[in-house]
């Protein structure tokens, strides 16, 4: 069987750490390992962070992550409505940056490959992004 779980929110510094505790918060019922759930929550703030920081950047729009629990994994889509990316490839590329490299280092999709067992990002310029992860 598997449950599911929902949320919505303000492109917003702020809410990265409800998105980052609600998911932490929601798979506690598979019993995780302490790092289980480090490693979870660094990934979710990453993508929640690349929604706010690159996708909206300073304009309004909504960020939607739903968690899905199956037998021992949990598979977290984070879904923006922002400006999208170019060359997905390119961006996920350890230290590609878009911004100055004093403010990013280019490292966000590096650690959500090292902290989760799978990564799949599909964007589209104009459209926005959406960041599929499994562990
Ligand atoms: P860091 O994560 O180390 O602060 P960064 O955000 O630039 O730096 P990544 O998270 O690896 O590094 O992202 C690489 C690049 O991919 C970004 O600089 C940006 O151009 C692009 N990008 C990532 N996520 C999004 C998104 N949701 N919308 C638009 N562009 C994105
Ligand atoms: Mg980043």
């Amino acid at each position: 069987s598997t449950n599911k779980m929902k949320i919505e929110f303000d492109s917003n510094t702020n809410n990265i750490g409800f998105a980052r505790v609600s998911v932490a918060a929601f798979l506690t019922q598979l019993n995780p390992t302490l790092e289980e759930v480090a490693d979870v929550k660094t990934a979710v703030s990453e993508a929640v962070t690349n929604a706010v920081i690159h996708g909206y950047d300073k304009l309004a729009g909504y960020i939607e992550l739903t968690s899905v629990l199956e037998e021992d994994t949990i598979t977290i889509t984070i879904v923006d409505k922002g400006k999208g990316i170019e060359d997905v490839n390119k961006a996920m590329e350890p230290l590609f940056t878009t911004k100055s490299e004093n403010e990013h280092s280019g490292m966000g999709f590096m650690f959500m490959q090292a902290f989760m067992d799978e990564v799949d990002v599909k964007s589209l310029v104009g459209e926005g992004t959406t960041v599929i992860m499994k562990k």
